[in-house]
Order: structure tokens, then sequence, then C-alpha cells
């Protein structure tokens, strides 16, 4: 609470580490070049994010996932190879989440692993029963409060922090307005972005290959590309400086468990 009695906001900016584009270009361009770009602007702004991470990943760039650790960010887990688990079984489920807990924690030794979110925001019905018997703490995968339903979350030492919708509009003309006055409301707001959304995705997308798929997966989904790169750092910066001239709390999803 501030002076006025008024709840400060706190911000959690997280970023999913995962290849490119899943399913889409697949490349690893956002780890090789977007992560340092992400990480030398939240230093710049003295903010700790929280990273969720694919163990395959993880596996490939040690030393990339080390420096996240080194600068004092959260890790936290994104699956192995970004697999949808809601097609998934329990055993499967868990398995993968298992595995990617493990790689994890075997290359961040300091950190302690307790957070997970599921690839494509798809999690399992199941998944709170998952996570408490491999020892997380917290979720991030379910968007709001009204999903919540759908899932079996009783009797599971869980605390869910929903991502938000709207950190697409960050990149879109216009929307930038209606972001702030909606984060600006709130008392807590998790944003998600991605390595990739740090490098210049409509340079990648030129040497694409199949026309089809170019249109069906790229061309008609702006999302992809819209303002990336260096008009993506632009963008969160800005949100970044307003946040602070309005005595926002930056926070990791760690630091919210209660
Ligand atoms: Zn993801």
């Amino acid at each position: 609470m501030n002076k006025k009695g008024a709840h400060v906001l706190k911000i959690a900016l997280t970023f999913d580490v995962e290849r490119d584009l899943p399913n889409v270009l697949d490349t690893h361009f956002g780890i090789d070049a977007g992560l340092s770009r992400i990480l030398e602007m939240l230093e710049n702004f003295d903010i700790k994010g929280t990273f969720f991470c694919t163990g395959n990943v993880v596996e490939r760039f040690p030393e990339r996932i080390k420096s996240i650790e080194q600068k004092g960010h959260e890790i936290a887990c994104h699956g192995l190879n970004h697999e949808r688990l809601s097609q998934l079984s329990f055993d499967e489920c868990k398995e993968i989440i298992s595995q990617s807990k493990e790689v994890v924690e075997h290359i961040c030794k300091k950190s302690k692993i307790i957070g997970f979110r599921a690839p494509y925001l798809s999690p399992p019905k199941f998944l709170f029963k998952v996570l408490n018997k491999l020892g997380f703490k917290y979720d991030s995968s379910i968007k709001s409060r009204k999903n919540l339903k759908y899932y079996q979350i009783n009797g599971y030492q869980i605390q869910e922090f929903h991502p938000s919708d709207y950190n697409v509009f960050l990149r879109f003309p216009l929307s930038y307005t209606f972001l702030r006055k909606w984060i600006f409301k709130k008392k807590l707001i998790v944003l998600y972005f991605h390595p990739w959304e740090a490098i210049n995705v409509k340079n990648l997308l030129r040497n694409h290959k199949n026309r089809t798929d170019f249109l069906k997966n790229i061309v008609f989904r702006p999302d992809r590309w819209l303002n990336t790169g260096d008009s993506f750092l632009r963008r969160i910066s800005k949100l970044i400086k307003e946040a602070i001239s309005k005595k926002a709390e930056f926070v990791t999803l760690n630091q919210l468990i209660v």
C-alpha cells in the first residue's frame, strides 16, 4: 500500500525461452541473439524477470541459460521440447516435466526451480497434481480466473499466476494506449514475451521456403512478426519507463509465493 492507501501495481516480466516460433520456424536465433538483448535491457533498468526455459534449449545452450541465472533472474520450467501437454496422458506429462526440471536443475545449480508454464499455454486438466508431485510451488499457464474452474486444482499447494492475454498488443499499432490503460488498473500483471521477439523475425521469414505455410502461418499471423527486433525492445522499454514513473514494482514470480 502506498501513502494514499492504494495498492502498488506489481509487474512480473516473464520470458518463455524456447526455439523460435515453435512448430513454425524452430530455429534458435532468439537464444543466439535476442536473449542477450533482453538481459541487457533488464540490466539497464535494474529489473529481474522470470525465465521459463524448455529443457532442450537448456541442454543445447547451457552457457546462455547460466548467464540468465548469473544476472539474478528467476529460472523456471517450460517443458522439454515445447510439447502440447493437454494432448498427453498423466504419466507422459509427469515424465516430461520431471525430466525438464532435472535438466534445468543440473545447469542452474544455484536456483531453486519452483515455477512452471505449459507450452502454448495449454495445460492438461491434471497439471496441478503433476506439479505438486514434482515439488513445484506455482504455475503460470491458465489465462484467467474464469478458466481455472476447468482444472483440478483443489488439494494441491500450487499457486496460479495468470499470464496476461494482451502481451502481443505491445507490438501492434495504436494498441499500446489500450495496453497501458489496462495494465495500470491492475494490482498484479504477468506479462510474457519470448527471446525471438527481440530479433527481427521478418528477416528470418524471408527465407521461409514453403509458400502455403508461409501464407497460413506467417503472413496472416502478424503477431508472429510485427514490430519484432529493435521495435519490440523500444516498446517494452517505454512500458517499463512508464511503470517506473508510476512507482510500479517489478517482481519475479517466486517472490510472490506465500
Ligand atoms: Zn512457449
